[in-house]
């Protein structure tokens, strides 16, 4: 089949790499023939890509919810888009998000819309500190928020993300965040992913821990019925994440990417099936994959602005080197590293000879 995808970056690139065994064909619609999925299949950069694009695939698929529902309206009656306009609808925006989570009873952060100042100063007075100012959209990355801890912060966070559509969201005081990654087909079954715990570092995650041995069935059990509820309520097709705080009244959701996510990326050496292949089997109508882990422990270590020593990864023999063909720069998402054990203290004697991939101050507790 010839999938297209909105985007050329590494999750494209990743999602073609595990299509090429399945003998699927791939393009991209992106700006450059220097990103990630460049030399991964047929690149259209030009003004009309998208209809290229329509022109070669079968089915079109994206690797990110910042997309124009409009220029999708355009090809939309003669090449079949998968997930649905219906899944990129609601996780384009917060508010949308929070209105599904309420309406299948998920719990999720409280928050109010701000349209000024004027309602931010008083949103603010009638808060607990602190609280996150966030835009409704186009926020990944921790980019698009402002954490106030102060009253008289307000002027500052309004500054800096005015002439947008905001929300102040309450700070949860959670104990951890997790995620679960699912996959939908076009027969309406769904499988799920071993529940994760993300750490991130000024808003970007840095590493993702699976713990099979440990494993909470009961956290599990409801994470799994929130993301069944979400799939199956948007007729979602094809993987998506949710994202969530553990808190000490239970899980919160914070907010849905109706896609491969970068706390999935371990499934690529230590899943039955990965989320990369799982995603482009629902799209392309084939039978989903098992989602069972392979290993009891996995860690998984973004390189994050400077490739850094790689030999040291190449050398450990439990470590699976991922790079994403990208320049360095600062804060941005080079390449990962998954890391399979069997014990706890083999992941942890990994994770330590590898700390030089992660900022001094992070904290692993596994
Ligand atoms: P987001 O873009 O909403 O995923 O936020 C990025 C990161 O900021 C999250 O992974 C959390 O670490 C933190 N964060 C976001 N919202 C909240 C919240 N309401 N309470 C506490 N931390 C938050």
């Amino acid at each position: 089949m010839n999938i297209g995808i909105l985007g050329a970056g590494q999750l494209g690139r990743m999602l073609a790499i595990s299509g090429y065994p399945l003998n699927h064909k791939f393009a991209f619609a992106g700006n450059n023939n220097q990103e990630s999925a460049a030399f991964l299949g047929k690149m259209f950069i030009a003004e009309n890509n998208i209809k290229s694009l329509a022109e070669f695939a079968d089915v079109i698929t994206y690797e990110s919810e910042n997309i124009n529902i409009k220029n999708l309206q355009q090809i939309e009656k003669n090449t079949q888009i998968y997930p649905r306009e219906k899944s990129l609808y609601i996780s384009q925006h917060r508010v949308r998000e929070k209105v599904l989570f309420k309406k299948l009873n998920i719990p999720f952060a409280p928050y109010k819309l701000i349209n000024s100042l004027k309602e931010l100063k008083s949103a603010i007075d009638n808060t607990n500190l602190p609280a996150i100012l966030k835009t409704t959209t186009l926020g990944y990355d921790g980019k698009g928020q402002f954490f106030i801890t102060s009253k008289n912060q307000a002027e500052q966070a309004w500054n800096k993300l005015k002439n947008q559509e905001l929300i102040l969201e309450d700070f949860i005081d959670f104990k951890k965040e997790f995620s679960i990654v699912a996959v939908r087909d076009i027969n309406d079954n769904c499988k799920f992913y071993q529940l994760v715990e993300n750490t991130h570092h000024q808003g970007i995650l840095r590493i993702t821990i699976a713990n099979i041995e440990d494993i909470d069935l009961k956290l599990q059990k409801t994470a799994e019925k929130y993301v069944s509820a979400i799939l199956n309520e948007m007729d979602h097709i094809g993987v998506l994440t949710l994202e969530m705080f553990a808190t000490k009244d239970g899980l919160i959701a914070n907010e849905i990417a109706p896609r491969v996510h970068n706390s999935g990326h371990w499934t690529i050496n230590a899943a039955n099936t990965s989320q990369f292949e799982n995603h482009i089997r629902a799209i392309s109508k084939m039978p989903i994959g098992d989602t069972k882990a392979t290993h009891k422990f996995v860690a998984m270590i973004n390189i994050i602005g400077k490739i850094g020593l790689i030999d040291k990864v190449l050398k450990l023999e439990n470590s699976h080197l991922h790079l994403y063909d990208k320049e360095e720069s600062e804060n941005r998402k080079l390449g990962h590293i998954n890391i399979t054990a069997n014990t706890k203290i083999e992941l942890e004697n990994s994770i330590y000879k590898l700390n030089s991939f992660l900022p001094n101050n992070i904290k692993i507790n596994i």
